[in-house]
């Protein structure tokens, strides 16, 4: 499903930033960021064993099959056997592939920044995704809406194997040619299940298996995604990963002032992929992928059901899954049968008083039960809030929730500490990456790394970065991201 190909030669590339400690849990040794690193970080070089390859696939875009697609600028430069399992190497941005269509098959510098450091970000905050080794920049000149300048990103993770890729070759069984499309789809499902899904080599039917344990990581993924606040952006069909991972990180935003209907891609005018939709677009993705897998299920080609039976636990696995972050997030260790509902309340509070969705839970992990919602103390969290009965009437219920949690014992100290490693104190927003893109078009890098310093910790405070943790400023209103820069 891949050509090999070489990419187009940068010219005269430098390293923005380099991930040390990923290159650590990679096996490699230190000092492995040397001109023969940049070479072929850069996708000038390969070494020995190496033999870029750029997949095809395909995909729905919006809503709308797009028909093939394809790493249009992405390379795959090997698979390495390291201390966390085989990884795969990917570069992004090293120039045409076959599937470049009509582009360039480059990204600019001010994408690249944006998807390096908020790959790490996340996986520091615990959610599943696509890894960043490396950020190079060079001078060559690429149009976009102005001119600007390129970037590699060298990328990271077990396979990048999205849904388009069952897409594409389901598509080509259901258009004829059928056997050849079929063979090449099950030999990807029995890659991925005995590469990645091991444990159901043995199932009865591995595609349906498959999609079981799809259903079941996209699920945990939109319930991660949506409880930091996290907007992909782009959540067609080519950018969902089949290991659950958070893939192609584009017009992605963090949540300010809380929206639920908040729409963070600038080309998404009809607001399809919005915040609150994401959990929704999940599962429309997941029908996309049973679909394609459906001429592997011959049982099935008379009577679904057994697919739709698989894919129905979406509609129990994703509430279950959100309803462990809203408790986890609120503090709370037990069950009880209205903890979701203080959760629905609370943000629909929050979304009423338009409160800052990160500073508001980071806020209420110093929150005091025992004390009366009105308490000087708790004035950071209410403050909040300008509707301030409507928080002391959700706060009352809140102390008294947390009073009850069975044998509670847990002294407040001990449920700010538990609190604060699910509610981050510092996130990706949009002004952060923007100060840190303006300074490195400007030939200053530094910003860059120290962002990527502090959000490999985004639970600590961190002295001295209390700004990174504050409101965005009003410019960062005028601040716009849209799809494939
Ligand atoms: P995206 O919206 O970034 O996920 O991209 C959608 C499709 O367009 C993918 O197949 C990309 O590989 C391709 N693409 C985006 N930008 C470029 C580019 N500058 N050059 C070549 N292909 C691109
Ligand atoms: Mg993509």
């Amino acid at each position: 499903m891949g050509t090999i190909c070489q990419g187009d030669p940068l010219p005269s590339p430098k390293w923005v930033a380099v991930n040390g400690p990923l290159a650590h849990e990679l096996g490699w040794p230190e000092g492995w960021d040397g001109p023969s690193a940049l070479a072929v970080l850069a996708g000038n070089a390969v070494w020995p064993g190496m033999e870029p390859v750029a997949t095809v696939y395909s995909g729905h875009q919006f809503g709308v099959w797009a028909g093939q697609l394809g790493d249009g600028r992405a390379l795959l430069l090997g698979e390495l056997i390291t201390p966390m399992g085989p990884q795969e190497i990917q570069l992004k941005g090293a120039g045409a592939t076959p599937y470049s269509r009509r582009a360039d098959g480059r990204a600019v510098l001010r994408s690249s920044i944006r998807e390096f450091l908020c790959s790490e970000a996340m996986h520091a905050l615990g959610v599943p995704t696509t890894r960043a080794l490396s950020l190079v920049a060079s001078p060559q000149a690429v149009r976009r809406e102005t001119m600007e300048t390129s970037a590699v990103v060298g990328r990271v993770a077990p396979s990048f194997i999205r849904f388009g890729h069952f897409e594409h070759f389901a598509h080509g069984a259901a258009a004829g040619d059928e056997l050849r499309y079929e063979a090449t789809l099950q030999a990807l499902v029995d890659f991925v299940v005995v590469h990645h899904y091991p444990h159901l080599q043995d199932a009865d039917n591995r595609a349906l298996a498959l999609l079981d344990a799809v259903v079941s990581r996209t699920a945990e993924l939109m319930a991660h995604w949506q409880s930091i606040g996290f907007c992909h952006g782009v959540m067609n069909t080519d950018n969902m990963s089949i290991l659950g991972l958070t893939i192609d990180y584009g017009p992605f935003g963090f949540l300010n002032e809380f929206d639920p209907q908040h729409v963070c891609n600038h080309s998404d005018t009809h607001g399809r992929y919005a915040w609150q939709n994401q959990p929704q677009m999940g599962y429309w993705n997941l029908r996309a992928l049973a679909q394609a897998l459906l001429p592997l299920m011959p049982d099935t080609k008379d009577d679904p059901q057994a697919v739709i039976d698989v894919l129905q636990t979406y509609e129990q696995r994703f509430p279950q899954a959100m309803r462990a972050r809203w408790s986890a997030k609120l503090g709370l260790q037990t069950e009880q049968a209205d903890d979701a509902q203080l959760a629905v309340d609370l943000l629909q509070l929050m979304a009423a008083c338009r409160a800052d969705f990160t500073i508001t839970f980071r806020r209420l992990c110093q929150y005091r039960g025992d004390l009366s919602p009105a308490d000087t103390l708790n004035a950071p969290v209410r403050d909040m809030f300008i509707d301030r009965d409507g928080f002391d009437a959700w706060a009352l219920r809140y102390g008294a929730r947390l009073e009850a949690e069975a044998g509670d014992t847990a002294s407040q100290a001990e449920r700010t500490a538990r609190m604060q490693q699910v509610n981050p104190a510092y996130v990706l927003r949009n002004h952060l990456a923007e100060t840190a893109i303006r300074r490195a078009q400007a030939g200053d890098f530094s910003e860059v790394q120290r962002l990527h310093q502090l959000l490999m910790q985004p639970y600590d405070e961190q002295p001295g970065f209390e700004a990174y943790a504050d409101f965005p400023p009003d410019w960062a209103q005028s601040i716009e991201v849209s799809c494939s820069s």
